[in-house]
């Protein structure tokens, strides 16, 4: 009897690689976790090792996701503003989009880009700066999206507003924001720079005395009193959506306004998953409960899966280690449990490294696996950095896996 091969689930665990940590007798978080599911499908599969964009430059997640979905991003443009934008459902056309994190300010210094990670009264943050800070010559709207997260949308009447205007988020604490610049010495360049600096000034003094702010000092947390603006851009890039390339029909299932304004970009549906809190145990269950909801209705399912880059960032090697045994404990063993690899491709792998020694991405190649189908096995029993150097996928490009998937697939 001929068994179809007719669903893919490509997993992408956010900022999985990373290099030998002392704290972890120089393993790898991913080496160091006990991973006994993610051990399975190395061992009845393949592995490999991937550059996401290119071996000489770090993926931001954008370009990491896209070049792993098959686009040269060497060749597009991308702005992380719109994408986020249209994570939350707002499909911009000639307005100014960034993306916005509250931070920490005292001093003159940025002391937490996440202000604390803030979850509650985001809501309220967010009503106040659109009601009360007024800007000379440009109209906004600000929404908070996920935690700290957010974007900011400028259009003006007064004049052209353009994209080429630098960041304000220093990219590290400890440091003074930065005052965001015109890129080009053009008047709109010029004038959209001023605007934008004019909104991070008076927002900051509409939050520094919110409430929810003062309530936040007074128990001794951190207070979001400052926005960090970064990824300005205006339009979306245009790219073929994936059901016309390959005729599937993709459901994505990721809780980060990024991918899912990446996925919507991309042509797939977008599963909204209300129960997930942002909380690493919470958002798998909800992902995987979300996966087999859906699994009869979708061909290709992209998961995305947060945590191991956020300890990256913090440099947190044990964390991560545990964020990975997490992953594949609560997400991993329900894969194993209800999937029939034989009826089903597997992929596993990254969107960068995030090396707790850098604490930032960097261009290390990651690991990636491959099971299920017709794919043959090679002679590797585990999944690490190091195990995947010895694989039967060999080096590969970010842009090549999805080909690579579909033909295992069958198309
Ligand atoms: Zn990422
Ligand atoms: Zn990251």
């Amino acid at each position: 009897m001929i068994t179809l091969v007719d669903k893919l689930i490509f997993v992408v665990i956010d900022g999985l690689g990373d290099r030998r940590c002392k704290s972890l007798f120089g393993k790898t978080p991913l080496e160091a976790a006990t991973t006994p599911f993610l051990d399975f499908f190395a061992k009845n599969g393949k592995v490999g090792l991937v550059d996401v964009v290119d071996p000489s430059i770090p993926p931001t997640s954008e370009t990491g996701i896209l070049s792993l979905l098959g686009y040269d991003v060497l060749k597009i443009k991308i702005s992380r503003g719109p994408l986020e934008a249209l994570g939350v459902g707002i499909q911009l056309s000639d307005e100014l989009a960034f993306r916005t994190d509250f931070a920490t300010f005292r001093d003159g210094i940025i002391i937490d880009r996440r202000a604390g990670r803030i979850r509650e009264g985001i809501k309220e943050l967010e009503k106040a700066i659109n009601e009360r800070v007024i800007l000379e010559d440009v109209n906004f709207v600000f929404k908070s999206t996920l935690a700290h997260r957010g974007v900011v949308i400028f259009y003006s009447e007064k004049f052209e507003l353009s994209e080429y205007v630098s960041d304000t988020d220093p990219g590290k604490a400890g440091v003074p924001p930065k005052i965001c610049k015109p890129l080009i010495l053009g008047e709109s360049e010029i004038r959209t720079a001023k605007a934008v600096n004019e909104f991070v000034r008076k927002s900051h003094l509409v939050l520094n005395f919110h409430k929810v702010n003062l309530k936040r000092k007074a128990k001794g947390l951190l207070e979001a009193n400052y926005l960090l603006l970064r990824g300005a851009g205006i339009g979306l890039p245009k790219v073929r959506k994936l059901p016309e390339v390959y005729k599937k029909f993709w459901n994505c299932i990721a809780g980060s306004p990024l991918e899912k304004g990446i996925a919507r970009l991309v042509g797939m549906n977008v599963v909204d998953i209300p129960e997930a809190t942002g909380d690493v145990d919470t958002d798998l269950r909800a992902k995987v409960k979300a996966l087999f909801d859906f699994f009869d209705e979708y061909d290709c399912f992209f998961l995305h899966i947060k945590g191991a880059d956020e300890a990256g960032h913090d440099g947190n090697c044990e964390l991560k280690k545990e964020m990975i045994e997490k992953i594949d404990g609560i997400f991993f063993s329900e894969i194993f449990s209800n999937v029939n690899l034989k009826k089903t491709i597997l992929c596993v792998t990254a969107d960068h490294a995030t090396p707790c020694e850098l604490m930032r991405h960097s261009s290390d190649p990651v690991p990636i696996l491959i099971c299920g189908g017709k794919v043959k096995k090679d002679e590797i029993d585990n999944f690490s950095e190091r195990s995947c150097v010895k694989g039967g996928l060999g080096r590969l490009r970010g842009i090549d896996i999805l080909g690579l998937l579909m033909r295992e697939l069958g198309k």
